[in-house]
């Protein structure tokens, strides 16, 4: 999830393996928005989209990795799913940053890292908020599970 997020599984892109070179795979997470907005042309997803470029979507996916932890605490057969969802999360945070940063420091465009239809302050400091989220609660997350791979107190 951490590849996935930073940079995408490029290298499936010249295999031509069904679903594996498909743009989902070798395309990194943030980057989604490109195939998605050409799909349905919503005008949120043009890149780069606040939506993609953002801690948004492993925010989420971690909120709900820890609400199925607590709730399958109760009926533990699904714990390790919520587990792995919540480890997935992590990596993925953690991968989107490291791509937001790389968007940042060898962006293509002149003017850097810009959120499409933002002005680029509103763009740096939309940058500054996500990276500190998007490394930032997965650091606190990993720090509370006590760094012993298993999971203690969120658990
Ligand atoms: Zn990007």
């Amino acid at each position: 999830m951490l590849v996935w997020g930073a940079s995408g599984l490029f290298f499936f892109r010249r295999l031509h393996i069904p679903i594996l070179s498909d743009q989902f795979f070798y395309m990194a997470v943030p980057d989604w928005d490109i195939p998605l907005y050409s799909w349905t042309r919503l005008r949120f997803l043009l890149h780069r989209s606040a939506t993609f470029h953002s801690a948004l979507i492993p925010i989420v996916l971690l909120i709900a990795s820890l609400w199925g932890i607590r709730r399958a605490k109760l009926n533990s057969n699904s714990l390790r799913w919520w587990r792995w969802l919540r480890d997935g999360g992590i990596g993925l945070s953690v991968g989107m940053s490291a791509h937001l940063i790389w968007d940042a420091l060898l962006s293509s465009t002149k003017s850097g890292f810009v959120i499409y239809g933002w002005t680029h302050s509103a763009s740096q400091t939309w940058l500054a908020l996500n990276l500190l989220v998007g490394l930032g609660v997965p650091f606190v997350m990993v720090r509370a599970m006590g760094g012993s791979g298993t999971g203690n107190s969120l658990n």
